[in-house]
């Protein structure tokens, strides 16, 4: 493991809900390990007028853990900055003052979990009371969403590169937090037999899935204006293409992996509209439950047309893809929670087993499934044959399933707050790679496409298998393995 220097981790947004349900809980978790817990003070800032002990009371409340109250006591403080965020003198006085009491070379993490309309101004007001410079590193931290659309990602970019070089910043995306996307990169590159199949001559068709049988719930305020084009498939399933898509990277470092997932995007051919399927989610049964139109839902204007599922091939103009379809397919109130990437492999050329009848016989196509989640893992479907007479196919499948081999998986921002502060920028989106994706997907933002209904607890609507007919109806069936 990197050392870990002695730093000082603010968290912009500290009394709201990804605090409390992710930041506290992968802090603490970190805080575990030999080293890190001497290492590491955490100073929360927001509006609300919290003294330190409201923000101690509610990560003992976040974390249930009964060894916490000296740990808490010892290590996070709170700062309000204002209810107009007027107090950022007091702030910068404030890191000085616990640099000063605990000994701090100025080490300084600024993690924005604030809403996405605050951040240029947040980054601005840090960078004007002199909180970047320090005598030690500097670095911030911006949540997904980032941006809207091109333009206002590039002019985000802007107002932050004012006060932080691109190596101090890091750009969230919490799916490249999870073990199974980041084995996506040991499997490819650490497994030489899947290589020399990793291209157009034996790949038919990538299928990216991400599907979630939950509704708006209580986000509608930002949803119904964003819509899932921009909540889901700009940032995490654009990921998970790029990743499945690039090239070897020369090494295993920040600057060569992200380097190679740029240059997928920006070979990506621009995307056909008329084959972009949008949806939205009437009323339906999913896991046995009535559940309501998205219309219906709270919050959501009864006359809205945001998107609640997205469909559409991606091509990549490269010697490696060319003519390969990559299908991403994302939607709320979908039967399952599944995310999944599926590698179709083309047929056998020619079938030489027949039917009893003297037909050729059906022969499956192999199909790599990678599973994000649930249950993250590996299975490979091959054909054998039936036992008996004749000679019949089945499909079976290998697999591989991580809890099996090694226990629980740690929480993506475990992994990726450790990353912040042991300074591997490697999981994390460059300032290129956010313009290169919005590029490809702004134009459908104001393509004003047509957003057909599906019954909650369906794919999604009809006109998926209309336009895309080679696409799988829904996610391939994965072993869930003995554990599951
Ligand atoms: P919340 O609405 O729960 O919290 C927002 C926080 O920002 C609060 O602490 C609030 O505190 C503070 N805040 C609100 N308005 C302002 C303002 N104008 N100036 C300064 N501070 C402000 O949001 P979440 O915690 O859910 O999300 C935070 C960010 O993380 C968002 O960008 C979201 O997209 C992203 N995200 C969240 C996930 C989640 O699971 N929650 C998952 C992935 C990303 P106060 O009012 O006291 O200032």
């Amino acid at each position: 493991m990197a050392p870990i220097d002695p730093h000082l981790f603010v968290i912009f947004g500290a009394t709201g809900d990804l605090t409390k349900r992710k930041l506290l809980p992968a802090l603490y978790h970190l805080m575990q390990e030999a080293g890190v817990a001497e290492q590491c003070y955490i100073l929360g800032v927001a509006r609300s007028e919290w003294s330190d002990d409201d923000f101690r009371a509610e990560a003992r409340d976040a974390l249930a853990d009964e060894e916490l109250g000296h740990w808490c006591d010892e290590h996070l403080f709170y700062q309000s900055i204002g209810s107009n965020s007027q107090r950022y003198d007091a702030l910068r006085d404030r890191v000085e003052a616990l640099e000063a009491a605990h000994d701090l070379p100025g080490n300084r993490v600024f993690y924005l979990s604030l809403p996405p309309a605050v951040y240029g101004d947040t980054v601005e007001a840090i960078g004007e009371v002199g909180l970047n410079a320090s005598d030690g590193w500097t670095r911030v931290v911006i949540e997904k969403p980032f941006g809207h659309d091109l333009a206002s990602a590039q002019q985000l970019n802007e107002r932050i590169h004012r006060h932080f070089s691109e190596d101090e910043i890091y750009r969230i995306d919490h799916y490249l937090g999870k073990e199974t996307v980041q084995n996506l990169l040991a499997f490819r590159f650490g497994n030489a037999i899947f290589e020399s199949l990793w291209n157009r001559d034996r790949i038919e068709r990538v299928e990216v899935t991400v599907a979630e049988p939950l509704g708006v719930g209580t986000r509608a305020g930002y949803y119904d204006d964003a819509g899932h084009l921009r909540d889901m498939v700009q940032n995490h399933l654009t990921q998970l293409f790029t990743l499945v898509a690039m090239e070897p990277p020369a090494t295993f470092g920040a600057d060569a992996i992200r380097g190679e997932k740029v240059k997928v995007l920006r070979a990506t051919r621009a995307i056909d509209k008329s084959q972009v399927v949008f949806g939205q989610y009437d009323a339906g049964t999913v896991a046995d439950e009535e559940v309501p139109a998205y219309r219906a839902e709270d919050g959501v204007p009864d006359d809205s047309d945001t998107e609640t599922f997205v469909a559409l091939p991606l091509y990549v103009d490269n010697w490696r893809w060319q003519g390969v379809p990559f299908y991403l397919r994302t939607g709320k109130r979908l039967p399952e929670k599944r995310t999944q990437i599926a590698v179709h492999f083309r047929c056998a050329p020619v079938s030489i087993f027949e039917t009893e009848t003297g037909g050729a016989c059906d022969v499956n196509p192999n199909v790599l499934v990678i599973t994000l989640q649930p249950n993250e893992g590996f299975d490979l479907h091959f054909e054998v044959k039936k036992p008996g007479d004749g000679m019949q196919l089945a499909t079976q499948r290998l697999d591989f399933r991580y809890k099996d081999a090694f226990g629980p998986i740690p929480d993506a921002y475990s992994t990726l707050i450790r990353d912040i502060i042991t300074g591997d920028q490697t999981l994390f989106v460059h300032s290129d790679e956010v313009e290169a994706s919005w590029r490809l997907y702004t134009p459908l933002l104001a393509a004003d496409l047509p957003v057909h209904t599906y019954p909650a607890g369906s794919w999604g609507p009809e006109a998926v298998a209309q336009l895309l007919p080679r696409w799988t109806n829904g996610a391939v069936p994965a072993s869930e393995g003995a554990a599951a």
